[in-house]
């Protein structure tokens, strides 16, 4: 089994050369060359041939392939369906804002929390990624695109905190001088409400933001939409937000897709301003992407939601749709490559 090297931290880069027999310095060239999006030891020229052999040996260099690639006539948005080494593929979008060029990447093929109204979903889990994928996504949508990435979100395919060790990782290797250089505040991580993770991320007090999918302010809807409610229920998700917030000091973001006749009545706008008193957050509502599977559709009244929160003292905005023409959303183009295939 060769090496996944591009996963390796710099401090493991550095013991690893060192292993090797080289000087440490060693680790911080090689790390640089893979962070630069080197697709092979060869490129890598100013280390030795015979130390260039050495690690191909040894070693392995993710590339991902474009397998697909959809640029929004509308805004610019870019969508890339990369292959991975074993044929599975992931999306990455590139959106395109005034405040600096953003992409959003996957973190797991599939997905295994079953929300109803995603597209991720469907077919579950089929492995997590490694942080080398994780960052390839960064890296090569910015080799491709030819332009700088300033934030990433962590919202494609995937539930971060299911994958939270190789996420974490994936931090410390974009967040690296070294490497994309990429600070924890350009970073929102966004979760379905793991809350024993989201806890564990509370200690480790990383100035990202954190996206809490919420979708319903009420055990009967929250559960019938998102199975990992089930066992957890709302109060306890609040809590646990409220203990991340005293820990870390960093507002959470709430994201709540409004559902036509679902999630969308007073009542529950009410309720989810009740439940954000004392609990400084932002709620943010995203219009409903439909999925030809799901029998959700978007909801109309999602000013009249916005108002009645904002009465209640809650910011809310409303989230701009970006590439609305090339299934840029959640998991779209993999599933359609996947009934491609079945065809
Ligand atoms: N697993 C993570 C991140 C991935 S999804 C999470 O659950 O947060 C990113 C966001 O898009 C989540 O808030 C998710 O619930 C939402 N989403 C998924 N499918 C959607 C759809 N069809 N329309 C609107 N939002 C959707």
């Amino acid at each position: 089994m060769r090496i996944d090297i591009k996963s390796m931290t710099l401090d493991e880069m550095t013991q690893f050369v060192k292993e090797l027999g080289e000087p440490a310095f060693r680790g911080k060239q090689i790390f640089r060359w893979l962070h630069r999006g080197v697709s092979s030891f060869e490129e890598m020229s100013d280390l030795s041939k015979s130390l260039r052999n050495k690690l191909e040996e040894i070693s392995f260099i993710t590339v991902p392939k474009v397998e697909r690639k959809q640029i929004s006539k509308l805004d610019g948005t870019v969508k890339y369906l990369w292959r991975l080494k074993d044929e599975n593929c992931v999306e990455t979008v590139l959106m395109r804002y005034r405040h600096g060029n953003t992409v959003c990447i996957s973190s797991q093929v599939g997905c295994r929390m079953g929300c109803a109204f995603c597209a991720s979903t469907i077919g579950g889990k089929v492995r997590d990624l490694t942080p080398a994928e994780m960052l390839d996504q960064v890296l090569f949508t910015q080799k491709d695109s030819g332009l700088e990435i300033s934030n990433i979100v962590l919202m494609g395919i995937g539930e971060p905190l299911d994958n939270m060790e190789t996420v974490l990782r994936f931090l410390e290797l974009v967040n690296s001088s070294e490497g994309m250089n990429i600070g924890m505040r350009h970073i929102s991580l966004s979760t379905c409400g793991l809350t024993e993770q989201i806890d564990k991320l509370a200690q480790l007090r990383l100035q990202l933001t954190l996206s809490v999918s919420l979708h319903a302010p009420d055990d009967e809807t929250r559960s019938r939409i998102m199975p990992v409610n089930r066992g957890e229920g709302v109060e306890k998700l609040f809590a646990c937000c409220r203990r991340y917030f005293e820990t870390t000091g960093r507002r959470i973001s709430y994201e709540y897709s409004m559902i036509d006749g679902v999630n969308d009545s007073d009542w529950q706008a009410d309720l989810l301003a009740n439940h954000l008193k004392g609990t400084p957050g932002h709620v943010n509502l995203i219009p409903l992407n439909e999925v030809a599977e799901s029998p959700f559709h978007p909801s109309r009244r999602i000013r009249e939601f916005q108002r009645r929160l904002e009465q209640q003292g809650v910011t809310v905005t409303v989230r701009r749709r970006l590439g609305g023409d090339i299934d840029a959303s959640c998991g779209q183009l993999r599933r359609k490559r996947m009934e491609e295939k079945i065809q």
